[in-house]
């Protein structure tokens, strides 16, 4: 399952499938940023690690 910068996926960590570097961890309730290695004006995609 892939989610779009923007989403709300739920509490976890997830890493961009672009770059397959960068992670982030959300709690309930966050949105997904933009990749912070694939930069802000990137389309991509995040999975769910953890
Ligand atoms: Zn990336």
């Amino acid at each position: 399952m892939l989610y779009d910068i923007g989403e709300k996926p739920g509490k976890g960590t997830y890493q961009c499938t672009s770059c397959n570097k960068w992670e982030v961890t959300l709690d309930d309730g966050d949105r997904l940023p933009p990749c912070g290695e694939c930069g802000s004006g990137q389309n991509i995609k995040y999975k769910k690690i953890k």
